[in-house]
């Protein structure tokens, strides 16, 4: 499975959108991978993980070709997370796509609602389709097999992290959420991981309820080797970093790598 991650930043991006804070002055100086945007992951070229409003930005810099996206897996309604409105440009006339087989957007009710008021008055059939998923339920996409299961993030909706096989590997995609509730821990250990993504919201913080900060990621990290869901190859992966928690991009490596973690940035490919 080969992961490309677009975006590694929380909501407001970093530099943020309207912030002058001195780890936004900071990144905006160093550049490179300190500037994140909203987050996203191309997986296999056909699938991505959340729809944020930098998507457009995505295709110009990583020069991706988003005609051969077919399947769009939200984790939850959150502005950064999913932008409905771009799914308008996927409509003949916006887009010319040979051969249009279509694109489906798979995501809770929620999710479905935004998509609704904002595509609703289009005839997206065909085009761009919805479908509701329920947590626990595993669904099948081409040759993946999805598995949603219960975050601990956003209240009035159901939030999902997602284990994501294809072929012989196994991922994890674990943002956004705080520690992982128990239900979800349940049917976790159940897996063999290659891969996991995890919230690391608030860097070197220990944070736990709605995000995450590595502490709590290294709690998670031996639960799972404890239980035997990971193994000595296992890439453990943090990424949705907030300039709330001031490490530039290089700290936050060194100190994630001491702990055994991968720090994401934007562009970065790993296969698992
Ligand atoms: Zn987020
Ligand atoms: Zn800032
Ligand atoms: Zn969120």
């Amino acid at each position: 499975m080969k992961i490309k991650f677009l975006g590694t930043g929380a909501a407001e991006g970093w530099p943020a959108l309207f912030c002058e804070c001195a780890a936004c002055k900071k990144a905006e100086e160093l550049g490179g991978k300190n500037i994140r945007t909203r987050s996203s992951c191309l997986i296999d070229d056909i699938y991505m993980i959340d729809f944020p409003p930098d998507t457009y930005m995505h295709r110009l810099v990583y020069n991706i070709d988003l005609s051969k996206l077919k399947h769009v897996i939200i984790t939850h309604s959150h502005s950064d997370h999913f932008y409905a409105y771009d799914f308008e440009m996927r409509l003949e006339g916006y887009a010319h796509v040979e051969n249009d087989t279509g694109l489906a957007v798979y995501g809770n009710e929620k999710v479905k609602a935004l998509f609704d008021y904002a595509l609703g008055h289009l005839d997206m059939e065909g085009i761009v389709d919805y479908n509701l998923i329920h947590a626990f339920n595993t669904f099948q996409v081409e040759d993946a097999l999805v598995t949603p299961l219960p975050a601990d993030h956003a209240k009035g909706e159901n939030c999902y992290i997602y284990v994501i096989q294809i072929g012989n590997s196994t991922l994890l995609y674990g943002h956004d959420s705080g520690y992982f509730p128990e239900e979800s821990w349940e049917k976790l250990v159940d897996y063999k991981f290659d891969g996991v993504i995890l919230d690391c919201t608030f860097g070197p913080e220990d944070c736990r309820t709605g995000h995450m900060g590595l502490p709590a990621n290294v709690d998670i990290k031996d639960r799972l080797i404890g239980a035997g869901a990971a193994h000595e190859d296992t890439k453990f992966i943090v990424t949705h970093f907030s300039h709330n928690m001031k490490l530039m991009h290089e700290e936050m490596e060194e100190l994630a790598k001491s702990h055994g973690f991968i720090t994401a940035y934007d562009g970065l490919e790993i296969e698992i």
